[in-house]
Parts: C-alpha cells; structure tokens; sequence
C-alpha cells in the first residue's frame, strides 16, 4: 500500500534529495554510492619519468620501472609515462567496466599506439571505458599507455593559480583500479540533479518547480540503491516530467560543445600541443558516442599542432567535420588579442587561418570566435568582412567592471561602417556544464529579450579540461524541450546565427570599438614582448617589400613564399590574447623572445638577400642601399655604419617617386652630415651629402642649466632636470606647452589591482600619482648640431630604478625624439610620461588599426571614466581648432589624456603570473610633434611611420644601384600604401599584392602610380579573392582608386614576364 501523502516542508525536501545524490554524504547508502560496483586494482603499474615531452613511439621504448599508486613524480614541467597492464576479471562478464585513474597531473590515455582519451580531474575525467559490455570472448588483458604531465589544468602556479609557477612542485597518480559502473544509476543521478536544479532554479512562487521537487521526492521513495529492480519506476517518474513540453514561444538554447584553450598562458605552448590532444581525442570520443552531438572548434594553429604531431587523430577530426560534428570556427591563426596587433597582423590571422580551414577541413569559417580577449578594435567589422565572415561570437565584455554592455545580440558597426552580426551567449561563460542555473541564466539575462528568442550556450571544460563531458550532453539532452524551462538544442554555430538572422530587423546597432573595462594593464605590460611584436611587424613588412622589389626587378630572384609563412605564423602565434598582452608565466615570454629572435635574423637575412639582388647587374660604386619603405618622400638624418661597428650621421631625403639623385660613394665623412634616401614605397639611393642649408642648424644652446635645442621648425627647451618647459613651433610661434607647466614629466604610480596583477591597473591608481623629481645640473649637451642636435640626462626614479634620456632633435624633422633608457627594478608600479598641453578638446584621437578613433578627454559619465587607460598605436593627438600636439612612439600601447594632459605608459611592475616581468633594461622611443592645422593635414601620420620604420642602410654586396628609383607613390596623403608582397596565389611567382588604406577619416580619391612593369591590375579582398568586376584600368602607370573613410582595399597586380 502507498504511503498517504504527508505535507511537505521545501527545505527538508529539496535537501533529502541532495543528500540522495551527495557525493559527500551517506554515500554509504544513497545512490551515489552505488554509482560504481565491484572494482579491483590494475594488475601491473610500472613508470618511466622524462623532463622531455616525448612522441609515443619514443617513450614506450624507455625503461620502465615498477610504480605504485600513490607514488610521487615529477617536478613541473616533466612527464611521468605509466604503463598499465589490467586483466578485468572474468565474473565482470556483461558489465560495463571503466579505467578509473585520478592524478593532479593531466594525462592521455594511448591503446594500441593512438591516444584514446584525455584524463583530467579538473575537468571531470577520470574515468576511461574499456568497454560498453563486457563479452563472453572479449579478450580480458591489455595493456595501455598513460602519459601525465606534471602540470594541472592551468599549470602550476604556488600558491594560487595565476601566482607564478612552482619548478619543485611534484604529482602524484592517487586512483588506478578496474570497477564495474552502473549505467541506470548514472541515469537517475543526471535526472535527480536536474529536476533539484529546475526545482531550485525556480523557486518557491513556481508551480513547475513544485512539480520537479514532487517528482524527484517521489523517485526518492520509490527508489532502493541497492535493488537495480526498483530504478526502472524511478525513471518512468523522471521521464514522465520531462516529456511534459513547454509552448511554441519558449526561448530556443543553442547548446555547443566548446573546449577553450588558451594557446599559451599559465603554460608553455608545448604544452598547448598535449592539451588540444587530450581535449580532442576526448571530443572524438563523445562525438562518436553522441550523433547529435557538434563541437566548435577554434585557432588554426593548434589544429596545426594536432595535424604534425598526432595525425591520426587530425584525420578522425576532418572525418567528424565531413559530418558536420566537428565545427572549425573563428577564422583566425589563434585566437588574437583585439587590440594591439597591427592592421596587418590582424589580415593575417584570417588569411593564415582560412587558408588553413579550408586546406584541411574543406571550408572556411563563417564566424568570428574570440571569447576571451581583452576589448575588440573597431576596424574588425571591415576586416572579418573582408575576409568571409559576417558573423561574431564573444563574451568577454560580460568583464566590463563599470558599465553592463546592453546587449546580447546587435548589429556591430566597424569604423569605415562594415556591420557585422554579434552574439554574446548571455549566460556570460564559454565553459557552460549544462546545469539548470545556467540554462535560466540565459534566458534571464538576455538583454534583447523581444528582439530575438535564440541564444548560444557553450559547454565544455576549456584549458585541457577536455571540453564537454557526458554528463554535460545528457542533461542538455533531456532538456530538449520541458515545460517551464527553454528549449535546448544540440546545435551549431550556423544553426544559431541563422536563427537570429531571422529576428535581424529588430536588432539595434552598436558603433565603434569594443571596449572592456578591465584588464587595462595588459596594453603595457612585458615591454619586451610589446617592442618585440612592433618590431617584428615592421621587418615583415620591409621584407615583403624589398622581396616583391626584387621579384620585380630581377628574373632569377625567388620570393621567400613559404620561409615568410613560417615568420609570419610565429608572429601571428605570439599575438595570442595571454602573450602579447604579456599576462602569461616566464616560460612563455621567453618562448616569444625566441620566436622574435628568430623573426629577426630570418628577416635580416631576407632583407640582404632582397637587396643583393636589387644591386645586381647594375653599375655603380661598391656601397650601401638605402631604402624606404614607407609610400612617401622623407628627408631624414640617417646614422650610416662605418667600419669596426662606428656609426656616423647623414641626412638621407627621398625623392619624388621615379627620382634620381647625385652620386655619392659610402658615408666616410669624419663627422655628422647630410645622406639622402629614397622615396615612395621603396625606392633606392644611394648616400649623398645634404644641401649646405640644412646641414647647418646652431647647436643647442645652454643657459643656467637649461639647453635649447632649434632646427628652425621646433624650438624646445628643458630645464636643468631634463623636463620639457617650452615646444615651440618657430614659424607661428605658437607655444604647445601648458602654462607654467612641463612636459616630459614622469610619473609613478602605486600599481596594485584587485586580483588579476598582470592584467589590470585600477582607477584608483590614479590617486597616487607621484612625480619624479630630478636634480638640477644633470642636464647636459650631446650632440652639438650640424644635423643633429641633442641634450642628455640622467634621473633617478626610485632607490633601485634609473633613467637616462637623450633628446633628439634632427634637422628637418617635425618632432623631437626622446630616447630612453630605463633600468626598472620596482614591484607594483607603474611609470608613465607626462605632456600637458596648450590645447582645450573634449576628444583626443589615437591611432587604432588601418585608422584611427576618439575617446574623451573627461569624465562625464562611468562610460568615459571607465576609459581611464586606454590602447593606441604610434600615436595619440590632441587637437583643437588650428593646433594640435601629438605624442608618438616606437613600441608603447597604453596611453591616456585627460583634461589636456597626454599620457604614455612605459612600464609596469606586476608580480603574477610573471614575478620577473619588465624587471631590467629597457630602450624605447617616444616624440613629440606639434603641429598647425588638423593632424591630418599637418603629416602626424606619416611621422608616426617615420618613427617606427627608419630608413634602411642595408650594404649593398655589389654595386648598389647608381640612380635613385622609386617603385609606387599615391597622389593622396590621406592614402596609405601599407603592405606590398607576393599573392598568394601567383602563377609564375608574378603577382604582388597591395594593400592601401584611407587614413584621415575622409572620402578620398588617388592614383596609385607605379614604376614596376604591371600588365593587369585588380581590386580583391583580404583572402586575395579577385573582385569579380574584373581589372582595374590601368593607364601610363597609373590607376584611380576611390577611398571611403578607413577604407581598406587589396589589389593584386600581375607583373609582365620577366625581362630575360
Ligand atoms: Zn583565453
């Protein structure tokens, strides 16, 4: 007879269910408890431990040692390989039997020589199934590999997680053993917890919730673990609520496999290529497993990885993607910042990365995916357009600390007015576990409830979790569609974005960049990698050039195509979101220094090749090439390498394009003087001595300790501490320096973050401005004029931290440069340079990628406050009607001007997850350029170019060529020729790629002229597609191209058969 019903009390309820399902409490009587049966140890354990990571074949040859269970390996960094030999006894016969093994390290299981699955306690695997059902002739011994990195889930930091790494740290493998596990137990347990979710997530004035809490008690009573019989009528109760559907107008969950792997962090990114093998052949396993189940699957590099290391494994995941299980996303190379690499860098990250999508899988991908970056640049919009997306998956602004970004689904409009289609899940997570609360949170947290009823949920552990687990698809497939709940589906990508295409006309729009409010230390810490990765931007560049110059010009050189992808990909590698930000472990940015070193000497290498071969059969004095790479004629000093590693000053001034210019044999002069260079895009001249009138400018000046330096466009003068107190344009007069104020002024700054150290300056740090003050007398004349001036000091910032500056000013040049040498040795600080200026704007401007954007100077509301640091490229203007004074620099990315004040970060001292980050040396350069008229009129972008791409005075092996020539000029200054290569596809070799660019915010048409021998020109996109209107007319030289504003466009030209 069944029990009468009794009035129930919520609390009591809903935990007797808990404890039912505890996997703390009685499980020696509940069900949980019954979840395994009868188990029994492996029979032979045996180790070999390795600091090395080791390929399969090479570390099963080792010699293993007797091991035990509960044995200590390591330390970090090392590889503990464990042999496992089992024999499932015979009684298990029609079971379903499981390898459960627990370590702190990650590990990946290998039979018969493949991996077969990833086994992570962080991500809820410690179990591998040796078999569904044990069969009667099922042979019952085998032998297994596991491989466990000494390393957890996110490495193995002492301490806490993002606290350096502890090198002593040891493992240990705590569970190795053979059990029977209990599939309906399993299945009650799924059905339990997520009717204890509904009930809970409900709550008490719900009548649905009532309904899961009555149900799941009543499966309680019904059910005895330790009779199997008793489950079948406790699972009909479950079933019978959850088949109970919900209306038409439910909200419609995109639920997607996701395993979020950070390509480097808190890890080394060798140990990247381990965790995407741990994580995908676990993926494999549950795709096989579960039809409907679809993984989204993101960075072309670490499919790379997979691809060379693990091939057996890359070949079941194209077979899975042929499926449509296995979704390649994103488009990119990895998963870049979105703020501080280059225009460029940021084409490239498509272009390798749909290039290798479509290589391997088939097919592009038409989504860009970057969850976890630190802000997203509004020149994205155009340049996913540009290469074959349309559509935006993200939810880091879900970060924002200040202001709540309103919406989950918009229409994000770029800054040349590209639109593209983005979605933040709103459950604000990429590493969702399909709970009942999360599942709610979605639907309650939409913000554009009423505009569309679809949302994506991603599921999975990231970070060598291994991505989704069973458990995970099971509940989101039992809530495929209950009443009072949304409904969920298995879905993917596509299937989530067409369904919000369809609700596209009641979306709002959101104009501009993508600002998170966090993380905002990330823009200038590790300055190494930061000068590193523009460094390294611009030797790619000036190699593509010269390589495509020579290409042109001569018949037998050869486009180093394939040594440039490689150069190309290590950089785009290092512009992953946790490196070039610098918030990743020691390991990691030594990793990146290697890979700039290698970038470098590669590039070097490349550019003399390049330069050989421009030299060649033309006659001439042996000598030196000089070069500009930047599309405009520049007159500039230039120091010339002499014999023995001495450096000499010339002036180098570039001619209009197809120039000439006096001959002149290698720079020998005793002293300072004048050399010319070329024009244009490249053009080559030789050294030359400058005209009389510009070599002799007065040497800087010194009165009571201050000098004064004059090249008849500037007049600066610093006081006797090395502070800027007057910058004067000499033809106006107009001063740019604040009343009673100075500029290059330094500040510090206490530097202590909530939590994330590396990442994050606070608004708070603000109120601890502190100035350095220098001593007088420590000013002193360096240079003493001809064609340079400069003054020098030294300051002592701190006990243990020192500066020394030299202050340049070149004759002829529009700004005046300020090297600097810091010795930084300080914990939680920051250092900036200050510049107030004699200017009043609400806005200042800075340059973002292939443009530029304004930010307030004020703070109005949380929105402007919240932008308290902010990200810019080579430069930041601040300007009102007429005047304007900009702050350039070489290889910095945070800055900030408030009020009238320009600021420029320099450098920061964080502690974790790097404790020596930015400890040491550093040079960078900075300059200061007044200026009359708007910043565009007044050439500050051109001087930003100038600044990071010097002239280059590359010897000439052979004769340099006798005669300045240039190879393309653009007749606008608001057009900029960025990058000149080799397509990418280009039969015979022949076909260069151009990229130009509109810079000034303004509807512009030019000629682009070119020197080279072009037989057909025509306009493409970024993936170097041909437009399909077909060639561009190309007459004398010359065609016509029309420029929106921050217009990017492509073309291609093919070059005539070469002359012999
Ligand atoms: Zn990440």
């Amino acid at each position: 007879m069944a029990a009468a019903p009794a009035l129930k009390h919520w609390r009591t309820t809903l935990e007797r269910v808990e404890k039912f399902v505890s996997p703390l409490y009685f499980t020696d009587c509940n069900l949980r408890g019954r979840l395994f049966g009868d188990s029994c140890p492996v029979a032979e354990l045996s180790s070999f431990l390795t600091p090395e990571r080791l390929p399969y074949q090479e570390a099963v040859q080792q010699d293993f040692r007797p091991a035990q269970v509960g044995d200590s390996f390591g330390p970090t960094w090392w590889t503990c390989w464990f042999r496992v030999e089992l024999t499932i006894p015979e009684a298990w016969v029609g079971q379903e039997v499981h390898l459960r093994w627990e370590s702190d390290g990650e590990g990946l299981v290998w039979r018969d020589g493949e991996p077969v699955q990833g086994l992570t306690k962080e991500g809820e695997k410690t179990s591998y199934i040796l078999t569904d059902k044990l069969g009667e002739k099922d042979p019952r011994s085998l032998t297994l590999y596991v491989e466990v990195a000494c390393n957890g889930l996110l490495g193995a930091g002492k301490g806490s997680m993002i606290a350096a790494p502890d090198p002593e740290k040891m493992f240990q493998v705590s569970r190795a053993e053979l059990a029977v596990f209990h599939r309906d137990v399993y299945k009650l347990l799924v059905d339990l917890e997520l009717l204890l979710g509904i009930a809970k997530g409900l709550g008490e004035d719900n009548q649905r919730s009532f309904q899961a809490l009555y149900t799941a008690n009543q499966m309680v009573n019904v059910c005895d673990p330790a009779q199997p019989e008793t489950f079948p009528v406790a699972q009909a109760l479950a079933s019978k609520f959850f088949g109970q559907r919900g209306g038409e107008s439910q909200h419609t969950i995109h639920a997607m496999g996701h395993c979020h792997i950070d390509t480097a962090w808190l890890w080394p990114f060798k140990e990247t290529v381990r965790k995407c093998a741990r994580s995908w052949v676990t993926v494999v396993q549950l795709m096989e497993r579960n039809p409907e189940f679809i993984f989204a699957c993101s960075q072309a590099q670490q499919l790379e990885w997979v691809r060379s290391h693990y091939p057996g494994l890359h070949a079941r995941l194209q077979e899975f993607a042929c499926r449509g299980q296995f979704v390649p996303v994103g488009g990119t190379w990895v998963e870049m910042d979105g703020n501080l690499p280059s225009g460029e860098s940021m084409v490239r990250q498509f272009l390798q990365g749909q290039n290798f999508f479509r290589q391997e899988f088939g097919k592009m991908c038409s989504e860009f995916w970057l969850p976890d970056t630190f802000g997203y640049s509004a020149q994205l919009p155009q340049i996913m357009r540009s290469c074959g997306i349309k559509r935006f998956l993200t939810q880091k602004l879900s970060w924002n600390l200040v202001n709540s970004f309103p919406h989950h689904t918009f229409f994000w409009e770029g800054l040349d007015g590209s639109q593209v289609l983005a979605h933040f899940p709103p459950g604000d997570s990429y590493g969702m576990q399909g709970s009942v609360e999360e599942v709610l949170k979605t639907v309650a947290k939409n913000r554009d409830k009423g505009r569309t009823n679809h949302s994506a949920f991603l599921f999975g552990f990231g970070d060598g979790g291994g991505g989704p687990t069973q458990t995970m698809v099971d509940r989101l497939k039992r809530l495929c569609n209950t009443d009072g709940l949304p409904r969920v589906q298995l879905s993917s990508p596509e299937q989530l974005f067409s369904a919000l295409e369809g609700h596209s006309g009641q979306l709002c729009t959101w104009v501009g960049e993508l600002f998170l409010e966090l993380h905002n230390g990330t823009y200038t810490t590790h300055a190494q990698i930061k000068k590193g990765n523009r460094e390294c931007e611009r030797i790619l560049h000036d190699v593509e050039l010269l390589s495509s110059l020579a290409l042109a010009r001569s018949a037998q050189f050869l486009y180093p195509a394939a040594l440039l992808q490689d150069l190309w990909r290590l950089l785009l590698l290092t512009q992953f979101h946790d490196v070039v930000t610098g918030s990743c472990i020691q390991l990691v940015a030594e990793e990146a220094m290697c890979h700039y070193e290698d970038i470098r000497s590669h590039g070097n290498t490349l550019l003399s090749a390049a330069a050989a071969a421009l030299c060649a059969g033309e006659p001439g004095p042996e000598g030196l090439l000089i070069v500009n790479t930047l599309p405009w004629k520049r007159t500039e000093v230039l120091a010339l390498p002499r014999p023995g590693g001495a450096h000499c000053l010339g002036m180098s001034w570039l001619l209009p394009s197809p120039g000439h210019c006096p001959r002149h044999g290698l720079c020998s002069c005793p002293r300072p003087h004048l050399t010319a260079a070329p024009a244009a895009p490249a053009a080559c001249v030789r050294s030359a001595r400058a005209p009389a009138d510009l070599a002799s400018r007065p040497p800087p000046t010194k009165t009571d300790g201050s000098v004064t330096l004059d090249n008849g466009i500037l007049r600066v003068r610093l006081d006797p501490t090395g502070r800027l107190t007057s910058l004067v344009l000499v033809a106006s007069g107009r001063e740019a320096i604040a009343e009673g104020a100075a500029g290059n002024q330094f500040v510090l700054f206490d530097d202590v973050p909530l939590y994330w150290d590396a990442w994050d300056v606070m608004d708070y740090h603000l109120e601890t401005r502190k100035p350095v003050l220098g001593q007088a007398g420590t000013l002193a004349v360096g240079t003493e004029g001809g064609v340079r001036g400069s003054a020098w000091f030294l300051l002592q910032i701190s006990p243990n931290s020192r500066l020394s500056q030299e202050v340049v000013l070149d004759v002829g040049c529009p700004y005046v440069r300020f090297h600097t040498e810091v010795h930084w040795h300080e914990a939680h600080k920051f250092l900036k340079v200050e510049f107030p200026a004699r200017v009043r704007s609400p806005q200042a401007t800075y340059e973002v990628q292939f443009g530029h954007l304004q930010r307030p100077t004020h703070y109005n509301t949380s929105w402007d406050w919240a932008r308290f640091e902010v990200w810019a490229h080579r430069w930041m203007d601040l300007s009102e009607h007429g005047f304007g004074l900009a702050l350039l620099n070489d290889c910095k990315y945070g800055a900030s001007v408030r009020g009238n004040v320009l600021s420029l970060s320099l450098l920061r001292a964080p502690k974790s997850p790097d404790a020596t980050v930015d400890m040491g040396r550093h040079e960078f350069t900075y300059a200061l350029m007044p200026h009359k008229g708007s910043f565009q009129d007044a050439g500050v972008i051109p001087a930003a170019y100038s600044l990071n791409f010097p002239l280059l005075a590359l010897p000439a092996p052979g004769p340099a060529p006798a005669a300045a020539w240039s190879a393309f000029s653009v007749s606008s200054p608001a057009v900029v020729l960025e990058t000149v290569k080799q397509a990418e596809t280009s039969p015979q070799g022949r076909t260069l790629l151009l990229r130009l660019y509109e810079a000034h915010g303004s509807h512009s048409d030019c000629w682009l002229h070119t020197s080279l021998p072009v037989q057909e020109a025509v306009l493409c996109d970024f993936l170097e597609r041909r437009d399909p209107a077909g060639p561009l007319l190309l007459r004398d030289n010359r065609l016509k191209l029309a420029f929106t504003p921050f217009q990017v466009q492509s073309l291609l030209l093919v070059l005539q058969p070469p002359p012999n």
